[in-house]
């Protein structure tokens, strides 16, 4: 699973708030990503986050 700094990730599980893509905002043991549609930033454990991937959309510029 490559995933990298700026990409824009469609989760299987959505957010709280019905999102389901997330920006990632750094990459390593977690994964620090902020769900595109309330803003909010999230830490998920690597082994976690890559679990919940449906599909890894690039380099997209985000949505605000
Ligand atoms: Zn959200």
């Amino acid at each position: 699973m490559d995933v990298n700094v700026g990409d824009i990730l469609m989760m299987k599980k959505q957010h709280p708030c019905g999102g389901k893509r997330f920006e990632v905002l750094r990459v390593g043991m977690d994964f620090k990503i902020r769900c595109i549609t309330c803003g909010r930033e999230v830490m998920v454990p690597r082994s976690r986050a890559e679990r919940n991937i449906k599909k890894i959309e690039g380099n997209t510029p985000p949505v605000k």
